[in-house]
């Protein structure tokens, strides 16, 4: 009863900084829409001009934030569950090397490319399924989750491959959304130390906090986005930033670029008018990756068997690679050998 009790309230305790984003974001909206542009800004056209850049941007950031918060993650497809009698067998097992050539013998049909460092496909003791290339277990999810980046306690979900562009558009459209804020109503953050200034004091107190707090967020959200669009450009997760994957060939933190083009079409696909929306066009089934080692196109190979256990509205993928004249290598950035 009590640890149900205790789980029950983390799990309300977990939408506590969500609850924050939503209050600092209502907040910022009454400050610059209702302080700012209505009792202070003296101009119209100035009022309409700012109020018409700020709906757009304010609608584009929360939709992608609801959409990295409310995007459930792709689970791991039935065939890489270990029946009970193989979890038996492999529990039975004491020896590393037996239960190492166990777990071969089950994976030795499924699509996966990275190892442990023994050499044992990726298994989860917790989920008691081998695990697809890119998939970590979440210990705050509980559960193994596709193409894991991290968890994320400001959106309470992982990061992974089915919500990956949204929380990426999200990191964008708030920057966006606070250097709008910030550039707008510099001016009227300056007249807040002019004596002589006519907006209230109440106003005036909201118009400073708002510059403040979008500068704030700015810069903690600049070099966040920076960082994933490196990360995006290299088709690493954080996760594989942090630990190289291992392939056959050792351990490569760049084992999955496939140059830049088509690293960037795998999150964001390749309709041009639907990239900058939060609407699902990331290429491929979160289970099986193109790897700079690997020859043909996992996205056909696994798109029809194993995969695709994303919910319905997420499986309209329809994606095309750049195919380079380089005959399999797709790997336009660091000639370095493959072997680490
Ligand atoms: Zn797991
Ligand atoms: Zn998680």
């Amino acid at each position: 009863m009590a640890p149900s009790f205790i789980r029950q309230c983390c799990q309300v305790l977990r939408w506590l900084p969500v609850v924050f984003i939503a209050a600092v974001v209502v907040w910022s909206y009454y400050a610059y829409v209702v302080q700012m542009c209505i009792f202070t800004v003296d101009s119209v056209l100035e009022k309409v001009l700012y109020l018409l850049f700020y709906h757009p941007l304010l609608i584009l950031f929360n939709w992608s934030y609801i959409q990295t918060i409310f995007t459930p993650n792709g689970k791991v497809p039935k065939n890489f569950y270990l029946s009970q009698q193989e979890v038996e067998a492999l529990d039975a097992e004491l020896r590393e090397d037996n239960q190492r050539a166990l777990l071969t013998h089950y994976a030795k049909n499924l699509p996966i490319q990275c190892k442990t460092i023994s050499g044992a496909p990726r298994y989860c003791e917790k989920c008691k399924c081998i695990k697809p290339d890119r998939c970590h277990h979440c210990s705050v999810c509980s559960v193994c989750v596709l193409k894991m980046d991290h968890h994320c306690p400001w959106v309470n979900n992982c990061v992974g491959f089915s919500n990956y562009k949204f929380f990426i558009l999200f990191l964008g459209y708030s920057l966006l959304y606070c250097l709008y804020i910030a550039a707008t109503s510099l001016q009227y953050f300056i007249e807040f130390w002019t004596v002589n200034s006519n907006t209230p004091t109440a106003g005036r107190f909201h118009i400073l906090f708002l510059f403040f707090v979008s500068v704030m967020f700015g810069c903690s959200l600049i070099s966040l986005f920076c960082y994933h669009i490196f990360l995006i450009l290299r088709n690493r997760t954080t996760l594989e930033a942090f630990r190289a994957p291992i392939f056959q060939t050792g351990p490569d933190k760049d084992g999955f670029n496939i140059g830049k083009m088509n690293n960037f079409i795998q999150v964001f696909g390749d309709n041009k008018y639907k990239v900058a929306l939060p609407i699902y066009t990331s290429c491929g089934d979160g289970v099986s990756y193109r790897s700079r080692t690997s020859t043909g196109s996992c996205y056909q190979t696994m798109g029809t068997s194993a995969g695709l256990c994303l919910p319905s509205h997420l499986r309209e993928s329809e994606c095309t690679l750049v195919i380079e004249p380089n005959n399999g290598d797709y790997y336009d950035d660091d000639p370095r050998p493959l072997t680490s």
